[in-house]
């Protein structure tokens, strides 16, 4: 009797782990909790925004920042504020919204810089003031590019198209010299907005009659982006970790996120 009891509890404890187990299994594969997404917000007309929360939560651990990542990285930043800075003056001149609303997807990769740089310790993450750069030479590329672009507005939207293709240049060469997944993942990401860009204002030459000529990237490839539709971002798994963001600020990447499914 004594024993059929005992085997009755046993039986039911192992019942209850089993449940136990089966639904942390359950959790492990419930997409709430291995949540994928994208990282960028893309507008109907091309503007593309970082979703600065989504990147930090895709962000893995890496080895630090190399010297040569650190200045890619700083360099990157100056022109995406450079893109801003430019848009920015080229709207108080023409008014016209593409440029307003592309200032805003700049200044917003700025901050996904700054982000990128912050989850690494750095400390370069200062943003000057509009239309000021530190480096001399980004800051005759500056007045050398609202200058061109202020002449006419087909003037002002090849400058565009000019910074884009300058952007999507460099940002490959950053990604073609980096080991470091997230700095891979936040400039193809940035390098997706830059073709979406690059896209929008190709549509606004296009109206004019105007074909632009490539710069800084080949025929083929430019006539492959504005030939083709904008692009929407692709998913990560979002794993909940951006150092100094707290863990549990974002979906845990297994369990019930209260540790009661770690074993
Ligand atoms: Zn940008
Ligand atoms: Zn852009």
């Amino acid at each position: 009797m004594k024993t059929t009891f005992s085997k009755i509890v046993t039986g039911s404890f192992i019942a209850i782990a089993a449940m136990t187990m089966s639904s942390c299994e359950k959790d492990l594969s419930n997409s709430e909790n291995m949540r994928y997404a994208s990282i960028i917000d893309v507008a109907g007309d091309g503007t593309t925004s970082v979703m600065h929360s989504n990147m930090q939560q895709a962000f893995v651990e890496t080895a630090a920042l190399t010297e040569t990542e650190l200045a890619s990285l700083v360099k990157i930043k100056d022109e995406e504020k450079l893109a801003r800075d430019v848009y920015a003056a080229l709207y108080q001149k023409w008014a016209s919204p593409v440029f307003s609303r592309i200032t805003n997807a700049e200044n917003n990769h700025l901050s996904a810089i700054n982000l990128l740089l912050a989850y690494y310790g750095s400390s370069d993450t200062l943003i000057g003031e509009v239309g000021v750069f530190t480096n001399a030479e980004v800051q005759a590329l500056y007045n050398n590019l609202v200058s061109a672009g202020s002449t006419t507005i087909e003037d002002a939207y090849k400058t565009g198209a000019l910074i884009e293709e300058m952007d999507i240049n460099d940002l490959q060469n950053v990604i073609a010299t980096t080991s470091n997944a997230n700095i891979t993942m936040v400039m193809e990401n940035l390098e997706r907005g830059s073709r979406n860009h690059l896209r929008a204002f190709n549509k606004q030459l296009v109206t004019l009659g105007i074909t632009y000529v490539p710069t800084y990237i080949s025929q083929s490839a430019y006539d492959q982006i504005v030939n083709s539709s904008i692009e929407k971002g692709k998913n990560y798994m979002m794993q909940g970790n951006g150092k100094g963001h707290g863990k549990g600020k974002g979906k845990m990447r297994n369990g019930n996120g209260d540790g009661s499914c770690n074993n």
